[in-house]
């Protein structure tokens, strides 16, 4: 045992996330060789999915095209960082944060024709020009010009000066869904929104549609650009997707037990009183809950490892602690508990969580919060 992690560990509460990084590395790589030629933009909105966005950044940045954040905040904390890759930020502008683009290098999304007057006006201004991506709606109904209105943007885009249109967008709302008629509509208007370019004999910018679930399923919609998210990370963005790529998940999250006792029966355990035995049974206690981002919706549905085991957690998760129903299974206080990842042959995944919570496994992940401490193994 190392003495020098033994004391830094013992700083940390039991409760943390481990994210593999060489798991991301090869995430990514296999994403690639399944879309090339097309390039791979990362996306690392929402704290790179839980997984920590610095981390991931630096991880990721040798192997990413470019970058995709929502908010033009965390493309700034990836400027600052030194992250000299592109940085697309996708979501709506807030006029007032224009500026901020153009001062860190960050890629606009312009969604309207107000917008791109704005952007253009703002760039004189401050002698530069702006790196954009234009954005259409196909089917959203989003951000984004509608495709039926979208000639008029691509149009003045290229009629402005200080504005150097880089790419092209789209965003499916569909691509998990088990027809695909409606993603492959999308696909359709958006080309027909870009045949202006060659009408007007002009270069055609990046292009780029396909999320995670739309690069698992839809080759045709690769073109020049994927933006991938979830299926970075090792977890598929729905059940069912094919696993034309294989991944493993790169976030485990672990704590450990911290009380342990017996329960006798007709005694329910914690708020409400929502469960209880008809036999005794061993409860162990482990210092997690909807605090934490373990959502209380999984109250008396989640499973957790324990010794290789999988056991129930029994009563409502509260904000700091859950109890969990050994039955007559051997757990001890400083059990290593598994919350989501592997622990012997068993395996829990952000897809069963999602389940539990009646959610996606999105929204498993980017809950996790900061109050649970990100450990990364090389
Ligand atoms: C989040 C997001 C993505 C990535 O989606 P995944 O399903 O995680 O691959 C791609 N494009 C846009 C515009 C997004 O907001």
């Amino acid at each position: 045992m190392d003495p020098a992690h033994d004391a830094e560990e013992a700083r940390l509460r039991p409760t943390y996330a481990v994210v593999s990084l060489s798991r991301l590395r090869a995430n990514l790589a296999a994403v690639k060789r399944h879309v090339a030629p097309s390039r791979v933009m990362v996306i690392l909105k929402a704290n790179a999915y839980g997984h920590g966005l610095e981390a991931v950044a630096r991880c990721l940045a040798p192997q990413a095209d470019a970058f995709g954040v929502a908010l033009v905040e965390e493309g700034i904390t990836l400027r600052r960082l030194g992250i000299e890759n592109p940085i697309l930020v996708m979501g709506g502008i807030w006029t007032r944060q224009i500026p901020l683009f153009l001062e860190h290098g960050l890629t606009f999304t312009v969604p309207s024709l107000a917008r791109l007057r704005d952007i253009e006006d703002a760039a004189a201004t401050h002698g530069s020009t702006a790196r954009v991506h234009l954005k259409i709606d196909t089917g959203m109904e989003r951000i984004g010009v509608h495709h039926y209105h979208a000639e008029s943007l691509l149009e003045a885009a290229a009629r402005s000066p200080h504005v150097n249109v880089e790419g092209v967008y789209s965003h499916f709302a569909n691509a998990d869904a088990e027809d695909l008629a409606d993603t492959r509509k999308q696909l359709t208007r958006f080309e027909e929104a870009l045949a202006f370019y060659e009408r007007q004999s002009l270069p055609t910018p990046q292009r780029h549609i396909a999320n995670s679930a739309a690069l698992l399923r839809l080759p045709e919609s690769h073109l020049d650009v994927v933006r991938a998210g979830i299926l970075l990370y090792g977890v598929y963005p729905h059940a069912g997707a094919p696993r034309t790529v294989e991944v493993q998940p790169a976030l485990a999250w672990k704590s450990r037990v911290v009380f342990f006792k017996v329960t006798e029966p007709g005694h329910p355990v914690s708020y409400g009183g929502t469960w209880s035995s008809d036999h005794r049974v061993r409860i162990v206690t482990v210092p997690v809950g909807y605090g934490d981002g373990y959502f209380r919706s999984m109250s008396n549905k989640a499973e957790v490892l324990l010794r290789g085991r999988r056991y129930r957690q029994v009563g409502r998760i509260c904000m700091d602690q859950v109890m969990v129903n050994i039955e007559w299974g051997t757990g001890y206080n400083g059990d290593e508990v598994i919350l989501i990842g592997e622990q012997g042959d068993e395996r829990v995944t952000v897809e069963e969580l999602a389940q539990w919570a009646g959610t996606i496994p999105y929204e498993i992940l980017t809950a996790i919060n900061d109050r649970v401490p990100r450990i990364y193994e090389p």
